[in-house]
């Protein structure tokens, strides 16, 4: 008996000892001199990507905004999950902290976090490119979340989607993609070096960095690093949610973005979040481990980022370079954790290329479209929705009112059969609607009536629009490769919850239908 406890504790006691070895080492302190004060001034630290309990965050407004302060943050930008129909709150000074609100919308193809918008009048979602179009239009500035999420459907899929910005390294993606063996170390690790213990699950990530590279010569793309904080232990008030994560406390001092402004703060929470936003917009901000050390500055100018504060002992500066003579800085450091190590730090392109994009969704104007073979339109609706149609020498008007909340399957649409004989690439039709709008454009093909969906945008202006066939996506999960067009068996415009609410009603208005060969 008694030999049985002293070799347990021996375990226990090595154990522990091992795990004491183990430690991530506490943040490096380095006293920085000669740093340009004005500059300090400019450099704004703070945390992007942070849910509070307004969606799944632990805790509210107020708490998330005092452990900032504590992390000697001054600006938060609050990404709570939504459908960006919510009044954002307007931007605030708690407790000396910058809180601005933003929205991270669900699309099917992941996460997309809109910053700078107002609220939208439908609910954003569906397709990546949709909700990428819309959020551009609400004039918004739009960046795809967690390229590197371990869950398929959270993470970005949609590379084509003119995106505004980038989640270089997102923590909580970092986190959930650990070996399960990893979680007790991490965890006897977090419980002693809360933010060391975070970052010891960073790596370099090489197919999103490299992927940025690639988008980045073509057209300036922003780099943001995502604390994606939850919240956690101690923090619960959100009980519905139950989640278990690291810290507010704790996330705030293990990666921070630095926003350098043309001026310093001035105190005036809606001037002072237009400086940050339009800053961000332009680029002119980097990224910082601060688990490795919070105690770095970059400077901005023509020719790009440089270092402006001494570096520690093996540190080195990475000068990054694109065509067109854009470059970026990444700053290693000696220790850092990650296999390829993470950067500390990392800064955005300067000296971008200006090559403009193609514009997508413009029919090629090759081959002349022509006019649809179809039939008759009806409604087809689900039993507690409404709706009626009116087709007249090839307006078609549609009037929907979709059944109350709750949400089931609410949906209304125009559907008519088709009769193509050749294959089509693409449908061109003109469409306006009440108020803004979309409208899902659905093919429907034998023998099991699977669809193919591509949503547009409609407005009270007429608009032309061209739906590519090839832009369609399948509308159920077996959906697989898309039939040839010839054989879809009907056409439908669809309402549903993807991008209206219960009880929505309206009218739209599609014309001039025809077919591109
Ligand atoms: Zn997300
Ligand atoms: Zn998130």
């Amino acid at each position: 008996m008694r030999k049985t406890v002293i070799a347990t504790a021996a375990v226990l006691v090595a154990v522990v000892f091992f795990l004491l070895a183990t430690l991530p080492p506490r943040p490096s302190q380095l006293v920085s001199t000669g740093t340009d004060p004005e500059l300090i001034r400019r450099t704004i630290r703070g945390a992007y990507h942070v849910h509070t309990d307004r969606s799944d965050g632990a805790a509210s407004k107020s708490i998330v905004a005092a452990a900032a302060a504590r992390a000697g943050l001054r600006f938060l930008i609050l990404t709570d999950h939504g459908d960006a129909t919510g009044i954002p709150d307007p931007p605030a000074y708690i407790d000396g902290v910058l809180c601005i609100d933003a929205v991270e919308i669900s699309t099917s193809g992941g996460h997309y976090v809109a910053l700078d918008m107002p609220p939208s009048p439908y609910p954003l979602g569906g397709a990546p490119s949709a909700v990428v179009e819309d959020v551009t239009r609400l004039g918004g500035f739009g960046i795809a979340a967690h390229p590197d999420h371990p869950k398929a459907e959270l993470a970005w899929t949609d590379w084509d989607a003119p995106i505004a910005g980038i989640e270089w390294i997102n923590a909580d993606a970092e986190w959930r993609n650990e070996g399960t063996l990893q979680l007790p170390r991490i965890l006897f690790a977090y419980l002693l070096r809360p933010a060391p213990a975070i970052a010891s699950v960073f790596d370099r990530p090489e197919k999103t960095l490299k992927r940025w590279d690639r988008l980045n010569s073509t057209r300036q793309i922003v780099a943001l690093a995502a604390v994606d904080a939850h919240g956690g232990a101690g923090e619960e008030e959100n009980h519905g949610w139950g989640g278990i994560g690291p810290s507010y406390d704790a996330s705030f001092r293990t990666l921070t973005s630095r926003v350098m402004l043309e001026r310093p703060l001035s105190g005036d929470a809606a001037d002072d979040a237009r400086e940050l936003l339009e800053a961000i917009r332009r680029g002119s901000v980097y990224s910082v481990v601060d688990a490795i050390s919070p105690d770095v500055a970059l400077g901005l100018e023509s020719g790009g980022f440089a270092v402006r504060s001494q570096l520690p002992e093996g540190a080195k500066a990475v000068l990054i370079s694109g065509g067109d003579h854009a470059r970026r800085l990444e700053v290693t450091a000696a220790g850092a954790p990650g296999d390829p190590p993470v950067p500390w730090v990392l800064s955005n392109w300067v000296g971008r290329s200006t090559t403009p994009r193609p514009v997508a969704g413009e029919p090629d104007g090759q081959r002349a479209p022509t006019r649809l073979q179809a039939g008759e339109w009806r409604v087809e609706k689900d039993e507690r929705s409404q709706g009626q149609i009116v087709a007249e020498s090839g307006v078609v008007t549609l009037r929907y009112e979709l059944g109350q909340a709750p949400r089931q399957s609410q949906f209304v649409a125009a559907s008519t059969d088709l009769a193509e004989k050749s294959p089509f690439s693409g449908l061109v039709f003109r469409g306006r609607a009440a108020s803004p709008m979309r409208v899902s454009v659905q093919l429907r093909f034998p023998p099991d009536d699977l669809r193919w969906v591509a949503s547009v945008y409609l407005e009270p202006d007429e608009r032309d629009l061209f739906v590519p066939v090839d832009s369609m996506q399948p509308a159920e999960r077996t959906g697989g490769r898309m039939p040839p067009s010839e054989s879809a068996r009907s056409l439908l415009f669809v309402v549903d919850l993807v991008n209206a609410r219960p009880s929505d009603a309206g009218h739209l208005v599609v014309s001039d239908l025809r077919v591109i060969r």
